[in-house]
Parts: structure tokens; C-alpha cells; sequence
């Protein structure tokens, strides 16, 4: 086995599955994508440690853990179609592409976004389509999404997000302001969101070009 694949390996174990995560496919697909391709050269022998990483722009790949709980909330099925905020380095918007059938991935920064576009057609996901642009506004031409995961951290849940979520559609999304705040899972029944609060994180903050 490669030494990355070793890594890997053992972040599977200690930092995923001794800690509760149990979803085989979630589990399954990080021991796939390799982690370290989306990680900048200088932070690259760091890349399965248990912690973020800086990736360039003020922005960081997000600590792997974090990463499992969010797929694990959002329960999702070969079929699906999902929509991501903050696609950052690629990194989750190619676990998500191992998961779910189809993946649209927003960033606002142009320089990011192309260099996970090249890097995610690189390692041969034809199955995901990222855009430059504001992600709060989501991406009415392709909604309604099974599934959308935001990686930046919003003040309430973003109206337009919510509009765009299919019925039975699930969200996993930080809320809060830059050192408090919660992951909050949104299931839409009949129309309406039903909130489950969940873990304490700390992420970049979601910036709307509205603030801007
Ligand atoms: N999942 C990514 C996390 C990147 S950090 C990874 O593991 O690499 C969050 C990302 O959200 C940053 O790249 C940031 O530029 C982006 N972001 C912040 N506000 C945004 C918005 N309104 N629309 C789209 N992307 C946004």
C-alpha cells in the first residue's frame, strides 16, 4: 500500500471510527478520495492530520472529522442530486461526487474554484460542476438538490437555500458568528424545515456578496 493509503487508513480509524462514525459509505469513500491532492504542497505531509490546513485566499480544508459528521447528517443515496457552498480545495465536493450522482459546487472565489475544477477533472470526477459565485443565493437553475452542505459559517439559515431543497431534502450548515457556532441539520417535510441542532464547530464565515 502507498503511504498515503496508510494514512488514510489510519484516519479512517482513530479519527473517524473510533469516534463514532459509522456510516460505511461515508467511511468508505474518505479511505477513497486522496486527501492529501487537495492540500497545498507546503501543508502536503500534514495532509490526514486532525485539524484544518490552510488552502490559499484565507480559506481552509476543513478537519476530516468535521467533514464525516456533515455527510453522515445528510444520509445521502446514490441518487442524489446535491448542492455544496464553499467548495474551497475540492476536497468535499469529491467525497460528495463518491456518494451522490450528481454534485454542483459553488465558491466565491474565482482563483479557488478553478483550481478545484482542474484538480476534481484531474483525478477523473465527471459527475461534478463548479461555479464561481454567491452561494447564498444557491443555484435556482439546477434546484431542487436532495442535499446541500455548507462549508462557511451563515448568521441565520439562508431563505434560498431552504427554497431550494427538495421535499425530504436535507441541509447540514454552521450557524452562527466567528467564534460560536452550530451545525444545524434542516429535513424539509411537507414544505416545512424541521431544525435539529447538532455539533459545536468553528468555520470561515459565509460571505454574501450582499456584505460585500
Ligand atoms: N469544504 C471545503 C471548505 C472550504 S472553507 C474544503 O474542505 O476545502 C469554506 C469556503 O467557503 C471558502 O473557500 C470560502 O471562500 C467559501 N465561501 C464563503 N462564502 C461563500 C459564498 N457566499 N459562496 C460560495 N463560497 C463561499
Amino acid at each position: 500500500m502507498s503511504t498515503p493509503a496508510i494514512a488514510r487508513e489510519l484516519m479512517v480509524a482513530s479519527q473517524l471510527r473510533d469516534r463514532g462514525i459509522s456510516d460505511p459509505r461515508v467511511l468508505e469513500a474518505m479511505l477513497r478520495v486522496p486527501r492529501h491532492e487537495f492540500v497545498p504542497e507546503p501543508y502536503r505531509a500534514q495532509a490526514y492530520e486532525d485539524h484544518p490546513l490552510p488552502i490559499g485566499d484565507n480559506q481552509t480544508i476543513s478537519q476530516p472529522y468535521i467533514v464525516a459528521v456533515m455527510l453522515e447528517a445528510l444520509q445521502l443515496r446514490p441518487s442524489d442530486k446535491v448542492l455544496e457552498v464553499g467548495t474551497g480545495s475540492g476536497y468535499v465536493t469529491a467525497l460528495l461526487a463518491e456518494l451522490a450522482a450528481e454534485v454542483f459546487s459553488i465558491e466565491r472565489h474565482p482563483a479557488l474554484a478553478r483550481k478545484a475544477r482542474d484538480l476534481l477533472a484531474g483525478l477523473g470526477y465527471s459527475n461534478v460542476h463548479v461555479f464561481a459565485g454567491d452561494g447564498t443565493l444557491g443555484l435556482p437553475a439546477a434546484a431542487p438538490f436532495d442535499a446541500i452542505m455548507v462549508a462557511a459559517a451563515a448568521p441565520d439559515l439562508p431563505p434560498a437555500l431552504i427554497a431550494q431543497l427538495d421535499d425530504q431534502g436535507r441541509m447540514i450548515i454552521p450557524i452562527g458568528t466567528d467564534d460560536s457556532q452550530q451545525l444545524q441539520l434542516v429535513r424539509m417535510v411537507g414544505g416545512q424545515p424541521i431544525i435539529t441542532p447538532r455539533e459545536l464547530v468553528r468555520f470561515v464565515p459565509l460571505i454574501s456578496n450582499r456584505d460585500e
